[in-house]
């Protein structure tokens, strides 16, 4: 393995906020901070649209900062950097070094030069050019393309000079705390951690709320949903999960509500409870991991009777996609693995054998006036909640 010096981060989006520019920037060197510091110590600072992390001692472990800085939304390219003297014959043993290890006989290749330090006796092009001419003499079968190279070798002038061959591709977005928070609606499976995933990367801080139906869901059941919140919050930082014991109301809904209606109802209480503890938490909106026609109760009207159940906004980012691509995002962002653990969830116990596919909302809410002490049900739900935070 190559070893690294420095890691130069790229960031585009945010670049682009004009006057929001600094809070952008700032945020997104909290963020790189505070999850690098639960590896070792790092130096992180910024210059021109540039974040440098390096290492501050022996221990700080710069592949494993690599795999974190991989995951913070905000960042577009990373760059492992290996650094050395400011002179072309150092310059030209490191560029050597970095292209053995890419294999680089038969590929193309150009250099890109950047030259901050004009005292440097070369400038840019110059530099491209002499340093070019010595790659293509030592490394053999490399050829030129300036169009479409298979390898950039990038070389940058600054207090010392930096050299480059890789520009891996970061997690893109907003860095999380930009775009104020939401609530996540967490069940055990595989649509809802994607969900949070995909509001976290727009900048939106997320909290989470996950209910459980103890003694009809184990325990192992809870621990999915924490390693899941566990998984996300490798992209979105901090999480506040909210475990919301729903035995009772689920219970009541069973007892005194229509079977064909069990479902919707659930849903609709859920989302009430979820609404009520984001108010209490500074959270505006809803996320939900609902994707249209997936099942009887993310039919079209379906969702417009849950959608009723809450005035704040539903956030519903999957709701066009089709289970395929879903799991395809699961994958990449590494929770689908948890996610298929068959453990029970407490929308999969008690399904109702023919649940409504086109519910009535008057009936619904018909239905929903036998739950008369509904009201004091939830208050004593989240009285009870357990409230984590996962980092
Ligand atoms: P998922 O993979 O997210 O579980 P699903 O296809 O199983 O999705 P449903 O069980 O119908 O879908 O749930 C739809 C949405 O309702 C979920 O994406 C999630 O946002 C929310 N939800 C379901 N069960 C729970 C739960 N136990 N706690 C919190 N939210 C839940
Ligand atoms: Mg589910």
């Amino acid at each position: 393995m190559q070893k690294i010096d420095l890691i130069l981060l790229k960031y585009g989006e945010i670049a682009l906020k004009g006057l929001n520019k600094p809070i952008f920037e700032r945020k997104l060197l909290d963020n790189i901070k505070s999850r690098l510091d639960k590896i070792g110590k790092f130096s992180v600072r910024r210059a021109q649209s540039t974040v440098y992390v390096e290492p501050l001692d022996d221990a700080a472990d710069m592949n494993q900062a690599l795999k974190i800085l991989k995951k913070i939304f905000g960042i577009v390219n990373i760059c492992p950097v290996v650094k050395c003297e400011k002179n072309m014959e150092s310059i030209a043993k490191t560029a050597q070094e970095c292209l053995s290890g890419l294999d680089p006989s038969g590929k193309s290749f150009k250099v890109e030069a950047k030259r901050e330090d004009k005292k440097f006796p070369l400038n840019s092009p110059q530099l491209c050019m002499e340093l070019g001419g010595i790659l293509l003499d030592r490394v053999e079968g490399l050829r030129v393309d300036v169009h479409n190279p298979e390898i950039v070798v990038n070389v940058e002038i600054r207090g010392e000079a930096y050299v480059y061959t890789q520009k891996i591709k970061g997690a893109g977005g907003m860095p999380v705390g930009t775009n104020g928070k939401a609530t996540l609606l967490l069940s055990g499976g595989i649509d809802s951690p994607v969900a949070g995933y995909m509001i976290a990367k727009r900048g939106v801080e997320i909290e989470a709320v996950h209910f459980h139906s103890h003694p009809y869901t184990s325990d192992r059941a809870k621990e999915k949903v924490i390693d899941l919140a566990k998984e996300v919050s490798q992209y979105c930082g901090k999480i506040k999960l909210h475990i919301v014991p729903f035995t009772e109301i689920q219970l009541a809904i069973i007892e005194k509500c229509p079977e064909n209606y069990l479902t919707i109802i659930m849903r609709r209480i859920m989302m009430q409870i979820a609404e009520k503890v984001s108010r209490q938490n500074g959270s505006a909106a809803l996320i939900t991991g609902e994707s249209i026609g997936q099942v009887a109760s993310q039919t079209m009207e379906s969702l417009v009777c849950t959608d009723n159940a809450v005035e704040m906004p539903v956030f519903r980012p999957l709701i066009g996609m089709d289970k395929e691509e879903i799991v395809t995002i699961s994958k990449k962002i590494e929770t689908y693995e948890t996610s298929i653990l068959p453990y029970e969830d407490c929308c999969t116990i008690f399904v109702p054998k023919h649940p409504k596919t086109k519910p009535d909302l008057a009936e619904i809410i018909e239905a929903e006036k036998a739950l008369d002490d509904i009201e004091e049900m939830i208050e004593k739900a989240i009285s009870e909640e357990e409230v984590l935070v996962i980092k």
